[in-house]
């Protein structure tokens, strides 16, 4: 049987995280020849994941350039994938999720009718700007994919309510919590991956830690002066600690430096590489995120998470009970993070271990799907 030539495509830290496991089970499958097309539509982010993966990408198009336009990052992942396919002629192009290099990747295998693979398949908010511009860059991916990965039946009950043939829609789990179990396995091995969240583990002992992330481009202004404004609400108690690693986008950094200035219970740190990140969420006790990832991270390690957005594609941690919708309204985030700092019976009720998203064994599921395409 001829070997399966399998291009995945992929750009940012997420993509990167999400995509790892799957390109080491399709590694380790018969028939099955992979290779990786990074664009570094963030560089410095996704070259951390893939130091920790130990992952070389085969092809990078360094696309990287600061404060690009949508319309033209889009422009430049169009032309700058068309030519790694030509040269490239693989059997399938696999995208992940809902970023421009997902979308750009996606239609540029369509234009040379090659087949598309989509992990994580089907998220929908329902509302075009929220997230903006995710929703319609997976809406996009959609109709073109030949392999719909669906997280969760959820997930897969959009693909069909968007009359996409369900024998190609496979419910496989989310990919983020296989890289969450191997990354906490690997931590266990090689205690020194996160160790270098000691020093801040000490300094906040005895004090109820919430870990914030924030980079929603729909939240950028308003939202995002609010989102600051809690956070120094919150960390002007005596008893909190909030541990903010920072994304690098000037957009958020503006803001919490005129809001948050040199606050002593507040540390805004780089970026944390994933084992860092992993460890950051053990540490703490509750976590308030923008974030698509972190919200389906959180859940499985039994850390409630308040989401800071309207709406949500990741319906499965609210109902599970362990995430909770709060908006950008600054008296909303304050009220019920309090509520969880005070209330023990609030915060018991969230803090319960859920897997909604997976169990941990999806990129194995992907690549038999992959394979068995092969072979038909
Ligand atoms: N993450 C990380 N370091 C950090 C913050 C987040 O490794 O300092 C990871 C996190 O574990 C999650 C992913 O990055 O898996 C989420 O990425 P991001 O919030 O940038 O994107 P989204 O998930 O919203 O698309």
């Amino acid at each position: 049987m001829a070997t399966q030539r399998v291009l995945v495509i992929f750009g940012t830290r997420p993509e990167a995280i999400k995509l790892f496991p799957v390109v080491r089970a399709l590694q380790a499958t018969a028939d099955i020849a992979v290779r990786t097309c990074v664009t570094a539509q963030h560089r410095g982010l996704l070259d951390q994941v893939l130091g920790i993966a130990q992952l070389r990408p085969d092809i990078d198009l360094d696309l990287m350039e600061p404060g690009q336009s949508l319309d033209r990052l889009t422009a430049r992942l169009l032309t700058g994938l068309g030519e790694v396919l030509d040269a490239e002629r693989p059997d399938l192009v696999m995208v992940q999720g809902d970023t421009a290099t997902a979308m750009a990747g996606a239609l540029a295998a369509y234009y040379r009718r090659i087949p598309v693979a989509h992990v994580e398949a089907g998220l929908r908010s329902g509302d075009i700007y929220h997230p903006w511009p995710e929703e319609v860059n997976r809406r996009i991916v959609a109709p073109i994919a030949r392999d719909h990965f669906a997280p969760t039946e959820t997930a897969a009950a959009a693909l069909r309510r968007e009359n996409i043939d369900p024998a190609t829609i496979h419910v496989t789990g989310n990919t983020v919590i296989d890289a969450l179990h191997w990354t906490r396995e690997r931590i266990k091995d090689e205690p020194g991956l996160a160790a270098g969240l000691g020093p801040l583990a000490e300094r906040f002992t005895g004090k109820q830690i919430v870990l914030v992330t924030t980079h929603r481009r729909e939240n950028f202004g308003g939202g995002m002066a609010a989102i600051a404004r809690s956070i120094r609400r919150i960390a002007d108690r005596d008893d909190v600690a909030v541990l903010f690693p920072m994304h690098p986008n000037p957009a958020v950094a503006a803001v919490m430096d005129e809001v948050l200035n040199d606050h002593p219970h507040v540390a805004r740190i780089e970026p944390l590489d994933y084992p860092h990140f992993i460890a950051a969420l053990d540490l703490s006790d509750l976590v308030l995120t923008d974030s698509g990832g972190v919200q389906e991270e959180a859940p499985a390690l039994g850390k409630p998470v308040l989401v800071m957005r309207e709406t949500t594609e990741r319906p499965e941690g609210v109902e599970a009970g362990t995430a909770r919708l709060v908006g950008t309204d600054e008296e909303r985030i304050v009220s019920e993070i309090f509520t969880l700092l005070d209330d023990k019976a609030a915060y018991a009720a969230m803090a319960r271990a859920h897997n909604p998203f997976g169990d941990g064994h999806a990129s194995a599921r992907i690549a038999g799907v992959v394979a068995n395409a092969g072979r038909s």
